[in-house]
């Protein structure tokens, strides 16, 4: 079976956006590939989080991932922290990946932006580990939004480069994007996606946000830039409303085109009102799914115990022909 890797950070509480672009692909994905999937505490960390935080959105993702239909007997579930190859790949690979690379990299540009006061070297490195996430199960498929194409790229050159030198020891990832959701947008603001660590909770869909609030937040959703208020998709003119009839697309199955010209003689409202509906319906049943299950502690230690001792049997394995592809002395 090919191989899935994929994970969120535990930066704040898991986003529409995180479902639509990632979530749903990994769940859909298991009944046909070995899948992984994890809880990417070292990269949240490249951002600054209060501990207690970051330890409930650890557990809040994890009971997320299973509310949402991960399921632990198919697939491996674990925190990233829990295999230490993750950070130890992630060190060999800072050295086969140049600063000309990193520098081009459009989601270190933007969170450097954002955080003037904290532009670590984990962030400037932060795709180098997410290459070694992915380099060590060897995975053939990444299901991931939109945001992440770029940082795919560098992945497959960066294992080519070291394949180049050593011989066949990574296998090169394909991204996973899908046709509907994969750039969930935020609801104030149109042009930039929407992000869990956004600081305007207007901006966000959150999935265990309540319901009714929901609705509000999708119905005060910023639709206009022009005087038309027609209801048509187009990116440039009309985010807000594009970004809507996506949303309506990627939750209620039905295509944009088909859903088009149902809104012809209708006004925005209308739009918003079926959004928040849709929207709704999708997470009502991960909200009660995911209160059952967040409060069985022992049953998510054992998730994450299980899935991690999963996930070391392959990445121990890539991590030693690695070192001695490298010429380290691997056996004392
Ligand atoms: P942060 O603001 O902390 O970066 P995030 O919302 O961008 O949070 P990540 O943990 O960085 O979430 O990404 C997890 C997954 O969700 C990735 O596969 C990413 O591509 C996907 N994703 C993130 N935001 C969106 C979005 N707005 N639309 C679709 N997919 C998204
Ligand atoms: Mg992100």
């Amino acid at each position: 079976k090919p191989v899935v890797l994929s994970g969120c950070q535990p930066s704040g509480q898991l986003t529409l956006g995180n479902y639509l672009g990632a979530i749903k692909q990994w769940v859909q994905m298991q009944q046909t590939h070995e899948c992984l999937y994890m809880i990417v505490d070292l990269h949240a960390i490249t951002v600054r989080q209060n501990p207690q935080d970051l330890h409930q959105a650890c557990l809040d993702g994890l009971a997320l991932y299973l509310a949402c239909g991960v399921n632990p007997d198919e697939s491996a579930i674990f925190m990233q922290s829990h295999v230490p190859e993750h950070a130890q790949l992630g060190w060999v690979l800072n050295c086969y990946t140049q600063m000309g690379e990193l520098n081009r990299m459009t989601q270190f540009k933007d969170k450097a932006q954002k955080n003037q006061s904290n532009v670590n070297v984990g962030l400037y490195a932060y795709p180098v580990l997410q290459a070694a996430d992915i380099l060590l199960y060897q995975a053939n498929e990444v299901p991931v939004g939109q945001d992440q194409k770029q940082h795919l790229e560098l992945t497959r050159d960066i294992a080519t480069r070291f394949n180049n030198i050593y011989g066949d020891v990574f296998t090169l990832p394909e991204p996973c994007i899908p046709k509907n959701g994969a750039r969930v947008m935020s609801l104030q603001d149109p042009d930039k996606k929407m992000s869990k660590s956004d600081t305007n909770p207007n901006n966000v869909i959150g999935l265990l946000e309540d319901t009714k609030k929901l609705t509000k937040k999708i119905k005060r959703a910023v639709t206009d830039s022009d005087e038309e208020a027609n209801i048509f998709f187009d990116i440039e003119k009309k985010a807000g409303v594009s970004n809507l009839l996506s949303l309506l697309s990627a939750t209620g199955g039905e295509s944009i085109e088909a859903l088009v010209p149902q809104y012809e003689d209708k006004m925005y409202g209308h739009l918003k009102k079926d959004v928040a509906e849709a929207v709704v319906a999708l997470i009502n049943p991960i909200q009660e799914e995911y209160s059952r299950i967040r409060s069985d502690q022992a049953y998510l230690s054992d998730v994450m115990h299980k899935g991690s001792a999963k996930a070391r049997e392959k990445a121990s394995d890539t991590l030693s022909r690695v070192y001695k592809a490298l010429g380290f002395i691997t056996s004392v």
